[in-house]
């Protein structure tokens, strides 16, 4: 196929601003080739993977493939690739995008926030947005448009890999979460110049996995999709996110590049989306690659394109692919132009044909990593912060037997307590997703680690701070298959557990004997983390269980305080032994450059926690997947020699004091589906230090026309409470939340008795409970 290289008059309809998008696209897409079409719908990395060495493309994927989109391009390519827009015939700006996830990860120097995960367990949605904002602002000077974020997935198995980038369990709670980030990348709209197109990904289902393996096949029902798996989806896609990312499995049979039903029946018409859906990375690919569903790439792209797919990610065969389904007659090209033109819809919105935003060096000084930026970060990760287990042992600094006055002696123990990449977690500096900053990361001095943190804190009160690493987590061997995957890419090596060192575990226990306070930090890291990186279980990894139980058995005979910090992408099983054994425990889920210095103020007593669980933490992997608002059973509470109960539950966390609930009331004890249910509950500090406390209501809809969870979150208040004060706290549910999805799969509220659960946890012996009438 050939070009028409027709000169572009100046005066072309499509770049003149003064009219209306919609003619605008109409004009560009009635000068385009049918080679230019299709390159538009392309999304190509810029270092492209050749039998596993890494190649610099920018050059051939704009000028070649005139490829409307690049990924993951360093800063240096992604301005080469702005320039040589100039040199083709209709200079289309490009878009760039990159997963900018919990913050601008991969330009150096820019601020990384906790991530996705530990943003959820601040439960606090302004607190996102503006995570999303401070995000967007450093990353609009790049020349960045479009993050891949956020992640809309519902955790389930906690072996998967990628649960670090949800936002946790909780269909409500990420929508709450979602809703906000989108917000906060998009801004004021998309001709605002630091508004970033956000994502949500990875419709939909992605984490339903099999055993926790990363993009297997995802069984789930059209009906559960549309309980669970959908719902924030439907809220993002309402509140005009603008891109939709989709995942890699496929459900009952599949692939969810080319389910007609989900893009089409739900998205596109019931729900009225009209942004712009990008595949993930070679799922046209996958159709021949893997999945077995196209002969050739000119069957995966005609099926890609008719299912409504608009730019392809990562697939270079789709270039010569769609054209030969279109010379076929597999693939009409009103397909390839509606496509087109919602891709370039996206472009004129973003104002890109006047302004293609270009990386601007002052302003990327000025707001990059700002000051303003790492006290926002610090806020977030200091509400991050979970404290599971507490004797009174924490803060350090109240509870040292002999006075504020005594020099207190704090050994800081374990592989994760000065790790400066683990804090920050996947997707993020040397993570490894971008070939320009492996092995390099991040500033050092911009992370602060726990033990970094404790020091500083420390020196003004004269502690004394010792640190040795006490384990190790992990070794890596070659992968048995070899290094590279069939399309080129690097295959990751393989985890394989470091046994004790013994003179490790002594300079440890030596540490331990002399100090008043054992701060354990152990987790997991990067390579046991992330995409094709599920684990096998959910065990402290390498010698980390048996630091914990010589910290243990010191502090036991030394009457030390031992607080074990657990800095890790998703929940890790300690031990029952050790817990026993452990005066504090407290989940920092990878908390981001300040992560340190946060951990270090809630040890110190500086700040008050605040997090709650937004997963539940398991005891074992075999009860996998375990999580609160599961289906009504009968014999599901648990197995013949464990309990299905998790170590904690879906909204635990402890403040420094105690809250006491009472007296809630329904106040409208008998409401019509379209009213608002309204009651209230009082709160007491009964403690001696400030509150934050996260008033969580649960629904149980008592009888359904279909099994249903026993409860389910639909509201929640995060309210100050003084100590010894009473708060009464006003609640409110819309009628219309208090839904089921019947067996034909139709979300409907169901007329007869409810009951409120409102409480500081999902866990039932935490809720007290009121029940109401919702009459037709
Ligand atoms: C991941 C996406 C990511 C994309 C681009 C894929 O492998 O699944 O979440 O946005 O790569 O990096």
């Amino acid at each position: 196929m050939t070009d028409s290289p027709a000169p572009v008059p100046a005066d072309a309809a499509y770049l003149d601003p003064t009219r209306p998008i919609p003619e605008r696209v109409a004009d560009l897409v009635s000068r385009m080739t049918v080679p230019e079409k299709v390159g538009q719908m392309m999304q190509l990395p810029a270092d492209m993977y050749v039998a596993g060495d890494v190649v610099d493309s920018v050059d051939t994927l704009v000028l070649d493939f005139r490829v409307g989109s690049v990924l993951h391009a360093s800063p240096e390519q992604l301005a080469r690739a702005h320039a040589l827009v100039a040199r083709t015939r209709l200079r289309i700006p490009l878009l760039i995008g990159e997963d900018c996830i919990h913050g601008h990860s991969f330009f150096r120097g820019a601020t990384i926030y906790p991530t996705q995960l530990g943003m959820a367990a601040t439960w606090d949605p302004e607190l996102v947005r503006r995570v999303g904002r401070a995000t967007a602002v450093e990353v609009a000077p790049t020349g960045v448009h479009w993050t891949f974020s956020p992640v809309l997935c519902i955790a389930r198995d906690l072996r998967w890999g990628r649960v670090s980038e949800t936002f946790g369990e909780d269909p409500f709670l990420i929508g709450e979460l979602a809703s906000a980030l989108v917000h906060g990348y998009q801004g004021d709209g998309l001709s605002d110049p630091e508004a970033i197109l956000a994502c949500a990904k990875h419709f939909a289902a992605y984490s339903e996995t099999q055993g926790g393996r990363d993009a297997s096949e995802a069984d789930v029902s059209r009906r559960k999709m549309l309980s669970w798996y959908t719902p924030p989806f439907e809220r993002v896609a309402r509140e005009g996110c603008a891109t939709f990312m989709l995942g890699y499995q496929s459900i009952d049979g599949v692939p969810v590049t080319i389910n007609d039903w989900l893009l089409n029946e739900v998205l596109r018409k019931e729900w009225g989306y009209s942004g712009m859906l990008v595949t993930d990375w070679d799922n046209v690919g996958q159709l021949v690659r893997i999945q077995g569903i196209s002969p050739d790439f000119a069957d995966a792209a005609a099926r890609a394109v008719l299912a409504g797919n608009d730019m392809v990610m990562s697939t270079p065969e789709f270039f010569d692919g769609a054209q030969e389904a279109i010379e076929k007659g597999t693939l009409p090209i009103e397909a390839i132009d509606a496509a087109v033109s919602r891709i370039l819809h996206v472009k004129f919105a973003l104002g890109l044909f006047e302004d293609p935003r270009l990386p601007d060096v002052e302003r990327q000084r000025a707001v990059i990593g700002s000051s303003e930026h790492a006290e926002l970060n610090l806020e977030v990760a200091r509400r991050s912060l979970v404290l599971l287990q507490n004797d009174g042992a924490l803060p350090v600094a109240s509870s040292d037997p002999d006075g504020p006055g005594r020099q207190l002696s704090i050994a800081v123990v374990g592989p994760n307590a000065h790790d400066e990449h683990t804090i920050l977690g996947d997707w993020a500096g040397a993570s490894g997703q971008a070939p320009w900053l492996r092995g390099i990361g991040h500033p050092r001095e911009m992370t602060s680690t726990v033990y970094d943190g404790l020091r500083e804190l420390g020196e003004a009160r004269g502690w004394d701070v010792e640190h040795t690493t006490g384990a190790g987590i992990l070794t890596l061997q070659p992968h048995p298959l070899g290094g590279t995957m069939p399309d080129g890419q690097p295959r990751f090596p393989v985890a394989v557990p470091v046994a004790p060192d013994a003179e490790e575990l002594d300079r440890a226990r030596e540490l331990a004997r002399a100090a008043d306070v054992v701060v354990a930090v152990v987790g997991d890291r990067i390579e046991l983390v992330g995409e094709g990186r599920s684990t096998a279980t959910l065990d402290l990894f390498g010698a980390q269980t048996a630091l914990l139980e010589a910290m243990a058995q010191e502090c036991a005979t030394s009457g030390a305080r031992l607080v074990v910090v657990v800095i890790a992408s998703k929940p890790q099983i300690i031990p029952e032994h050790v817990l026993d054994r452990a005066n504090a425990v407290v989940w920092a889920a990878n908390p981001g450059m300040r992560g340190g210095q946060a951990i270090a103020e809630l040890i110190a007593g500086d700040i008050e926690p605040s997090g709650r669980l937004p997963i539940s933490w398991p005891r074992h992997v075999g009860q996998q997947p375990v999580f609160y608002n599961a289906i009504t059973d009968q014999h599901g509470d648990r197995y013949a020699d464990l309990t299905q109960e998790p170590q904690w539950v879906f909204g635990d966390g402890l403040s420094y004091t105690s809250v006491a609930y009472s007296d809630l009331e329904v106040t409208t004890p008998v409401v019509g589906t379209g009213d608002v249910v309204r009651a209230r509950v009082t709160l007491t500090n009964t403690g001696e230090r400030p509150a934050l406390e996260t008033v969580q209501v649960y629904v149980d809809d008592v009888v359904a026309s279909v099994t249903w969870a026993g409860k389910e979150l639909k509201a929640y208040r995060q309210v100050e409470v003084a100590p010894g004060e009473s708060v009464v706290v006003d609640l409110a549910v819309p009628v219309a939340d208090l839904t089921i999805v019947d067996a034909a799969a139709r979300r409907v509220v169901e007329p007869g008795r409810f009951a409120l659960l409102v409480g500081p946890s999902s866990r039932t012996s935490d809720l007290l409970r009121a029940e109401l009438d919702v009459v037709a």
